[in-house]
């Protein structure tokens, strides 16, 4: 490993590694505390054509590189022990943006944040809403195939990409950077490396869709009585095909969030057992309250919604926005707690909530489940708060025991343990348990071929 590490030295710009623990410590933890790495070098590249030698050195070496984006996965792919640390974090360049083939080439250290305001200054809309996009990056997104709120209309990044350029594990540069919409000529290469978490190549820049801004975007946060009527609820407010965001909290998340976090406030004056923010996307302001006014009408009549908050202004939109997005970060006033991104079936989100309620309390007695997300798409993450009063540690210790009868739910269901989070180190032997063998034989073979030594992420995955 030394001989390799000091051929990196000598062969990159200064500029472009650091053993500087101070600098370096960062990127060895996680938003969540749950994964700590070390690392004898992290590199920083500033170029496809450097990321490239680097991976030559370490393939020539047989060191193992993890590579990291903005450094908020939640499976800690991203965190290394002891490989090299290879930081997407300097190539942030939009190389093009070109509205007329509504399409962005851009590197892979940009975040999702700045994809939005490049394309926002091109009158055009890049549609990833996610919490974590201010420091969410092109190749992490692309990497782990993120999800988000706007995946009810849009897809997941495997639908916003048209290509990628990857250094490959070899350091040789694959060259995927198109805007074609067609383009029959042989597998889908690009595909390979959308949601394989590091594990094929490093991604250094990818092409991106963009699409025509919406006129208006009507927000309106509903009070509606279970997570039952909440699927119910999801057919009324689609009707007409405008519906982007359907996003589902329970009680005890949203209070969690507008108890504890300053700049959320709850806009009812009533308290309510469930809530759903909704974003349709429509012409203009006028067709909006048109639409939300007939829907929610529609809803009221059908004793589906208990209570309705209609946006006002952008102001109140961001503010009703604003509960959603600190979910996460509200959970932490709860104490403990054990996560899951599960996804099944849309029709069978009630039965998965009657079932996995129940499978929680037999395990840990008293433990709170905040399941809670986008059930417009049929991922929950369904989280478990410890027992008020509990020990953290103790509780945490249940992670397993808690874990398999969810999983073991998913899959009576139809479902997947993982809906847009990815495997990374968490879910590894989860998968490896639960798949298909021929699945898992495919995936293996894939990456036998394109990494045969496994230097690529070799922790992850598969
Ligand atoms: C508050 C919060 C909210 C979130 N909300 C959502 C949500 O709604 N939907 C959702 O899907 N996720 C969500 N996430 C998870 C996370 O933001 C996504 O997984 C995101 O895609 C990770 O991007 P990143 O740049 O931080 O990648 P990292 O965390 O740095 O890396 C993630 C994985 O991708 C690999 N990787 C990173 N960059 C590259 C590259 N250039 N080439 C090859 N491999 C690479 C890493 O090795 C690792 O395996 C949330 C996270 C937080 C903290």
């Amino acid at each position: 490993m030394q001989d390799g590490i000091a051929e990196l030295k000598a062969a990159l710009p200064a500029g472009a590694w650091t053993q500087d623990i101070d600098i370096i410590a960062p990127h060895l933890t996680e938003w969540r505390d749950k994964y700590f790495g070390q690392t004898p070098i992290m590199l920083t590249p500033r170029s496809t054509q450097e990321v490239s030698d680097a991976v030559r050195i370490c393939a020539k070496h047989k060191l193992p590189i993890v590579p990291q984006g903005g450094n908020t996965g939640l499976v800690g792919g991203q965190t290394p022990q002891n490989e090299v640390l290879l930081s997407l974090k300097k190539m942030t360049a939009i190389r093009e943006v070109n509205p007329t083939s509504n399409a962005m080439i851009v590197e892979a250290g940009a975040t999702v944040q700045a994809v939005h305001d490049a394309a926002d200054t091109a009158n055009r809309k890049f549609p990833m809403l996610i919490a974590s996009q201010g420091s969410c990056t092109v190749g992490g997104i692309l990497s782990t195939n993120a999800g988000g709120n706007h995946v009810l209309k849009y897809g997941t990044t495997k639908e916003l990409v048209f290509g990628v350029e990857v250094v490959l594990p070899s350091g040789e540069i694959f060259n995927g950077l198109t805007s074609l919409r067609k383009d029959n000529t042989g597998y889908d290469l690009n595909r390979l490396f959308l949601g394989a978490e590091g594990t094929l190549g490093i991604i250094t820049a990818a092409s991106l869709k963009l699409f025509p801004k919406p006129g208006f975007v009507q927000r309106a946060l509903l009070a509606v009585e279970s997570a039952t009527i909440a699927v119910a609820l999801l057919d009324t407010l689609r009707a007409g095909g405008q519906l982007a965001m359907f996003e589902v909290m329970p009680a005890i998340g949203y209070r969690a969030v507008v108890d504890n976090i300053d700049s959320a406030k709850d806009p009812f004056d009533a308290r309510h057992p469930w809530y759903v923010l909704v974003d349709w996307e429509v012409g203009s302001e006028a067709e909006g309250a048109a639409l939300a006014e007939n829907l929610l009408g529609k809803a009221f009549e059908a004793n589906l919604i208990r209570d309705a908050v209609i946006a006002q202004s952008d102001t109140q939109a961001i503010q009703l926005l604003n509960i959603r997005e600190h979910m996460s970060a509200g959970q932490k006033f709860l104490g403990g707690s054990i996560k899951h991104d599960i996804t099944v079936p849309i029709d069978k989100i009630p039965e998965f909530f009657a079932l996995a309620d129940a499978a929680v309390e037999a395990v840990v007695p008293g433990s709170r489940p905040v399941g809670f997300g986008h059930f417009g798409d049929g991922n929950i993450h369904y989280n478990i708060a410890q027992p008020e009063g509990a020990d953290r540690e103790t509780f945490l210790a249940n992670w397993d025991a808690l874990s398999q009868p969810i999983f073991d739910i998913c899959d009576e269901l139809g479902g997947s343990i993982s809906a847009e989070h990815g495997i990374g180190i968490m879910k590894r032997e989860d998968l490896a348990a639960r798949a298909d063998p021929v699945k898992m034989s495919l995936l293996r073979s894939i990456k036998a071929a394109l990494d045969p030594d496994r230097i690529m992420n070799p922790r992850v995955m598969v």
